[in-house]
Formats: structure tokens, sequence, C-alpha cells
């Protein structure tokens, strides 16, 4: 592809790479390696304000964790996300997922990096296993992706432990019916050795009812994990 080169800048030139969420040409103010500007970059902010102290909701009274937390218990010790599940972060998580625009997934990895370097450095990076048909037709796992990105930019170890088996698509169901549909649909794949007793960092895109990291907290624990933290992009409540 060597002698490509010209013409891909006289196409840039023509048609050049546009910013995934104001659509503006990137040609000199683009913010990374991946295509949103540096203007758009700016706009995107982490959440704000009060937080509960287990997953990581805006909390609405003073109490120090939210309801949901004291109903029931997640078997994570603290999942955060990097943003609200605003318009602008809908918007990119659609580009990396259906569109597969793999190179936002470092513009995300920058932002969880934070969290994990806030929280719990030196746990072992585990993505939460996206769903086999998905996966085979993007030809990437989205939430692998992320974990990777987060090891290119610190050298942070990385572990696909986990497998996902068959299930209905989460998105359909109740938080009961969550729960027995993901029960024993995610498994350990890894050697135990090479987790046990470590802490452990799940990854994944979306947090919505916390009942996906539950479910491999299950699977981890059962490993010999010790504890398990959870980061995502963003939260969806
Ligand atoms: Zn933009
Ligand atoms: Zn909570």
């Amino acid at each position: 592809m060597g002698d490509m080169g010209p013409l891909c800048c006289i196409f840039d030139l023509i048609l050049p790479e546009r910013c995934v969420l104001c659509a503006r040409p990137l040609l000199g103010c683009r913010a990374g390696s991946f295509p949103v500007c540096r203007y758009c970059c700016n706009t995107l902010h982490p959440l704000e304000g009060a937080r509960c102290a287990l997953c990581g909701t805006v909390l609405l009274s003073e109490r120090e964790v939210c309801l949901d937390c004291r109903e029931r218990t997640h078997r994570f010790t603290l999942h955060r996300s990097a943003f609200a599940y605003d318009e602008r972060t809908a918007e990119l998580l659609r580009a990396f997922k259906a569109e597969g625009t793999r190179s936002l997934g470092q513009l995300f990895g920058l932002a969880l990096l934070q969290l994990y370097r806030q929280h719990c450095t030196g746990a072992l990076l585990v993505p939460v296993p996206g769903h086999p048909a998905a996966t085979r037709r993007r030809g990437w796992d989205q939430a692998h992706e992320l974990c990777l990105s987060m090891s290119r930019l610190a050298g942070v170890e990385v572990n696909r432990a986990l497998r996902r088996g068959r299930s209905r698509r989460q998105k359909e169901l109740t938080f009961a019916e969550r729960q027995t549909n993901l029960r024993g649909r995610i498994r350990v794949a890894a050697n135990p050795h090479t987790l046990g007793c470590r802490s452990v960092a799940l990854v994944d895109d979306v947090y919505t009812t916390g009942a996906t990291l539950d479910a491999c907290c299950e699977a981890l624990q059962a490993a010999g994990v010790a504890e398990v933290f959870a980061f995502t992009v963003a939260m969806d409540l």
C-alpha cells in the first residue's frame, strides 16, 4: 500500500474525515488519533456531583449509598462510569459499536484509565464479554478493545478471562429476569491460577442495572478472585 500515500492525501483533501459529533472536517482540529474534533472533545464532561459510594450513580438524597444499592447487594466493591449517558456519549458509543469506529476506543480508554488510577491501580483488567454473534459480526469485541486501549496507554495487564454463552438479549428483560438469564452463562475460561487472589477491574461500555457485572463477579469470585472493581464508559439509568 506504500504507493497509495499521495492518493490518500488527495482523498483527504477532497473528502476530509469528519468529526463523529459535529461533522466538521478534522483537518487541523483533531483531538487525538480518533475522529473527534478538539472542540467536541472539550464538551465531554465526566459525571459530576454526589455519587453513590458503591455503584457511582448520581445521588438525589443526603445518603452515601443509593436506594438501589441499599435494597440489593452488588457483588462488586465499586463501580464508576466515565460519562453521563447523554446524546453525545450515546452518539460516540453508536459510532464505536454499530459503525465499528474502532479508534474511539482510545478516547474511552483515556477516560477509563483515569477512573482505574483513582480507585484500583494494580488490578488485572478483564473485559465483560460481549454477545458472541455481535463480536463475530464486528470482528472485534468492544470491551476487549477498551481494555487494550487502557493497556496501550499505561501497560496494564489484560486477561480475557470470561466467556459468554448464548442468552436472550439483556435489554428486553427485567432485573430479576436478567439475573436468571445470565447466571451460568458467563463463565471463567482462563486458568484460575492466572486470576486467583488478585483483584480484577471489569471493563464494559454501558452500565444499566449492574446485572451483567454481578454475573461476571460471581464467576470470577468462584474462581478465587478476591475483589472486583468495575468501570464503564457511561451509565444508562
Ligand atoms: Zn466536533
Ligand atoms: Zn448505588
